[in-house]
């Protein structure tokens, strides 16, 4: 009995050692302090009114691209021209289905692979009837109670004026860069990019195959409630998460609802997706998360630190913490949405035919054929028809970490954000990025340099989008400081 307990207590020294061991050995992925990034010339005020401009310029466009009004876009291209005039000088600037813009600041050494910044033009329509819960109107360009509000305020109009707005100084102070410096700007990122983020990179691949780094929106700098950091987190999307929508339909004999089947075409599709809904994707920690946590480790308290450095152990722990919010289990797996549903249209008949359609947001490493197959073998019912809707896509590569573009990029963020850390994650939306990650699948990121809170970051896409000037200051310091370092 006395040796059982002996070998237990051993076994239990061994296993804190290792634990221990292990949250000691974690490597500190965070930088040293960084010399501030200078401050770039400005007139007082000009860059808030030239974004202030852009904003007043309802670039709206439309799911169905028919419906798209162009004529903001003839005009926020004309407003480039006049606001930026430097850039319009000594960049050579093309356009692809008229609309779509790609500025190209040639490097004096052509060896050296190009940095590519994106942005998009076009914004998502204000939501009809929501427009009088607007603090300030949201084509109007106006501040209150120190924002700038506005549709486009976040996404996306701050990165295409403010990425404008640091070359132009730049290109007023003299400098000229090493490395070229490529600015497209497309026209339909809300709408799927296929006139103007996959134009473009089919474009620039003519005569830039390969790229040195590519930049776009995404993670921002966090202010809140990044693992209960008090410290603010710059989230770096290192990939982005593939697409895909399915529709399950079943077909059975219409007729009087007096006298109905056992199961009916509506319950049928039903039932199918209530066993998607019960039977989630596996939780993976390996699909972004692990990244996400060694480089926020060093900073949390010493408990925390302990659990991730033994994913090994307490990633049973980990998963159940982050899958208790959406947003943490969209990190975490595979998500299954069922979004549409559609059966008769009449109380007293059975429908001939019950069609739902569930959308799936993919982690990187979860192939699209994987879905399907996983989908088909969960519902196991041969008379449920499973479609695939459009075309489904994959998660993008993920970028790497260790190499030299991340480096400059992480340099540059704590040279303008010196409280921040910086740490990997995958995007779960869509972004532009993914058209251009074939030019650059070990450096495409996702990054938005701004520094803000929850509240501000769901105003994104909704009511009172907004931005604080100083913020936009630090952007505009940002954009110039990463050219140099990347020049
Ligand atoms: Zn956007």
């Amino acid at each position: 009995m006395r040796l059982i307990f002996r070998l237990f207590l051993l076994a239990l020294l061994a296993l804190a050692a290792v634990l221990l061991a292990n949250t000691l050995r974690l490597p500190n992925h965070q930088l040293g302090a960084v010399p501030a990034a200078p401050a770039v010339a400005l007139a007082p005020d000009s860059a808030l009114a030239h974004l202030a401009g852009a904003l007043r310029i309802g670039t709206v466009s439309r799911t169905n691209y028919a419906e798209t009004d162009s004529l903001p876009f003839d005009q926020l291209a004309a407003y480039l021209r006049r606001t930026f005039p430097l850039v319009h000088q000594r960049l050579k600037r093309q356009t692809v289905n008229h609309y779509g813009l790609l500025y190209e600041w040639a490097g004096t050494d052509p060896a050296l692979k190009p940095l590519l910044l994106l942005a998009h033009q076009d914004v998502v329509p204000v939501l009809p009837g929501t427009e009088a819960q607007w603090t300030r109107p949201p084509f109007a360009g106006q501040q209150a109670g120190g924002y700038l509000y506005g549709r486009g305020a976040l996404d996306d109009k701050l990165n295409l004026v403010g990425q404008l707005e640091a070359v132009e100084a730049l290109l007023r102070a003299g400098y000229q860069p090493r490395r070229t410096v490529l600015l497209a700007f497309g026209h339909d990122e809300e709408t799927q990019g296929r006139r103007g983020a996959a134009a473009l990179a089919a474009l620039i691949q003519l005569t830039h195959p390969q790229l040195e780094m590519v930049l776009d929106e995404g993670g921002l700098v966090k202010s809140d409630g990044v693992a209960g950091l008090a410290q603010p987190v710059a989230l770096v999307g290192v990939s982005e998460k593939g697409y895909l929508s399915l529709e399950l339909s079943a077909t059975g004999p219409g007729g009087h609802s007096s006298m109905p089947p056992a199961l009916t075409s509506v319950g049928r599709v039903a039932a199918a997706v209530a066993r998607l809904e019960a039977q989630p994707f596996p939780a993976r920690l390996d699909g972004g998360v692990s990244g996400l946590l060694a480089y926020l480790a060093p900073a949390v308290p010493f408990g925390k630190r302990l659990v991730f450095a033994n994913q090994w152990l307490f990633g049973g722990l980990i998963k159940n913490s982050l899958a208790a919010t959406p947003s943490g289990n969209a990190a975490l797996r595979t998500t299954t949405a069922p979004t549409i549903m559609r059966g008769g249209d009449k109380d007293n008949v059975l429908p001939d035919r019950a069609v739902a359609t569930v959308n799936f947001r993919l982690l990187p490493g979860d192939s699209v054929g994987a879905v399907v197959c996983r989908v088909r073998e969960i519902i196991s019912d041969p008379q449920i028809q499973v479609q695939t809707l459009g075309e489904g896509r994959d998660a993008s590569p993920v970028s790497g970490t260790d190499n030299a573009a991340f480096q400059t990029l992480q340099r540059t963020i704590r040279s303008v954000f010196p409280a921040a850390l910086v740490a990997p994650y995958v995007v779960v939306g869509a972004t532009d990025a993914r058209a251009y990650a074939h030019l650059c699948p070990q450096a495409t990121y996702r990054f938005t340099p701004v520094l803000m809170d929850q509240a501000a970051i769901e105003s994104l896409h909704g009511t009172n989008e907004r931005l604080r000037p100083a913020a936009y200051q630090q952007l505009i310091r940002f954009y110039a400081a990463l050219i140099r370092n990347a020049g």
